[in-house]
């Protein structure tokens, strides 16, 4: 099957045919830094990340650009109420995103833009703008005139006779129409700003994103992609500008769902608990990574624990599995990175028909079912066999065991060298115990590791152990 993807603006699921043959160029609307990431912001991250590996499995040479935006009205707003400067506001949450995207497994973008080191570029396109009547300077502002562009409305289906004003300045408002939104916003007491020629003031967020898309991806880029909530006003202004300045910009609109609650969208007020820094408390990252990922990317996910658990318990069958196989199967499958050549052809037809997740995870769990028969009637070059398809597909998920950042590489690998080297102590002792027949002592030792997050099973093998939570 060919790869193919649902297009938010064409409302139908559309070939991919990248603008070079080979590549993909990919740009994603990422944070507004004003307060650290809750579980609901990092989705699309990892919808994305799990995009980015496919197109890259798939032989595609991937340049992928993530912004962030620095300066933004819900920024200073939040400088304002703590006596925080804004850049440091920006700073700290910039600071917790990257956390966030790290602890989940996703990849780095290859460039991450801030929007406040583009001004320059944003002053280009407003002059390209005015220039071709589509933008006028008003009041301090800068204005993009919607009626200038006969399809304004496209990308989310709207016709401008049905549009309310856009909002987004206040006060003495010079628009000629209150459709028109801004691209700069005049400076105001209090607020940083920047020196252009229509007078100091800040960039409006919509003119972020098309300068610096378009400057590392070029004039046409392949897949735009965001939250479903950036569509309109976002998604549709970004694409009105740019095209209007006579850019190709985005050939491919894409999605992903919200996180609710009881159907409302996640909103502050539902607390710190579901920030990603207290949710990696709660589950271990990888299968907070499962949760998050499991689900198609377009349809939205309800929150809440009981689905959290089996999305938990899911992703444990599934490491389970790669670890013993690992240990005991035939092959290398064991070692080294994923095999990306091992894939399953339903896993992969799955992935091409517009990410299908949940369909590919059928192909994982359906393997892993295979693999652990395989285990269980000693058939070690048949378990040898899954564990590779098995890890492939992980791979291409972000969720292999074996590989970073989930194995015990990195800098805690010493400690693990340490916590075997007791356990082993433990387990010689307990051995010993069983071996006199003091069967007290041998469970109470068995206990004692439990307690301290040490699984120990006693197989045909001999005992093994693992890491608990
Ligand atoms: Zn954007």
């Amino acid at each position: 099957m060919t790869l193919r993807f649902y297009d938010t603006a064409a409302r139908e699921i559309r070939d991919f045919d990248p603008v070079v043959p080979g590549k993909a160029s990919l740009y994603l609307c990422g944070a507004t830094v004003q307060a650290p990431p809750h579980i609901g912001h990092i989705r699309s991250g990892v919808n994305f990340d799990i995009l980015r590996r496919w197109l890259t499995a798939s032989g595609y040479d991937v340049t992928f650009c993530r912004n962030v935006t620095d300066i933004d009205d819900k920024i200073i707003r939040t400088a304002q109420e703590t006596g925080v400067q804004w850049w440091a506001v920006a700073e700290v949450n910039q600071r917790a995103f990257t956390r966030a995207y790290d602890v989940l497994g996703c990849l780095p973008p290859d460039v991450e833009p801030r929007a406040t080191g583009h001004v320059p570029e944003m002053i280009v396109l407003m002059r390209r703008l005015i220039e071709a009547g589509h933008a006028y300077a008003a009041g301090g502002d800068v204005y993009f005139d919607v009626s200038s562009q006969p399809d304004y409305g496209c990308l989310s289906g709207q016709r401008l006779e049905h549009m309310r004003p856009a909002g987004d300045t206040e006060g003495a408002d010079a628009k000629r129409d209150p459709r028109d939104f801004a691209l700069w916003k005049g400076h105001r007491p209090g607020e940083p700003s920047w020196e252009t020629p229509w007078g100091p003031g800040r960039p409006g967020w919509h003119l972020e994103c098309s300068a610096m898309a378009t400057k590392y991806l070029g004039a046409t880029f392949d897949i735009h992609g965001g939250g479903l909530d950036l569509v309109f006003p976002h998604h549709e202004n970004e694409r009105a500008q740019s095209t209007a300045a006579g850019d190709g910009f985005a050939r491919y609109w894409m999605h992903n769902g919200l996180v609710g609650i009881s159907g409302e969208k996640m909103s502050k007020s539902l607390g710190n608990s579901l920030l990603v820094d207290a949710m990696v408390q709660e589950v271990r990252p990888a299968e907070l990574r499962y949760y998050l990922g499991q689900a198609h990317y377009r349809s939205g996910i309800e929150y809440s624990r009981d689905a959290l658990d089996e999305a938990v318990t899911a992703y444990r069958r599934i490491e389970g599995f790669v670890i013993r196989a690992a240990e005991q199967a035939a092959g290398p499958g064991g070692s080294g990175a994923p095999d990306a050549g091992a894939l399953p052809a339903p896993f992969a037809a799955a992935m091409d028909d517009d990410l299908g997740v949940p369909q590919a995870l059928a192909a994982v769990h359906e393997a892993v079912h295979a693999g652990n028969s395989a285990l269980a009637a000693g058939d070690s070059n048949g378990a040898g066999k899954h564990l590779v398809e098995v890890r492939a597909m992980l791979g291409v998920l972000g969720l292999d065991p074996l590989s970073e950042p989930w194995s015990a590489g990195g800098g805690s690998e010493g400690l693990r060298e340490v916590i075997g080297a007791l356990v082993t102590v433990a387990l010689d002792q307990r051995q010993a115990a069983k071996a006199r027949k003091d069967y007290e002592t041998a469970d109470a030792i068995r206990d004692g590791l439990l307690a301290a997050g040490i699984a120990v099973e006693d197989t045909p093998r001999g005992t093994r152990w693992e890491l608990g939570r």
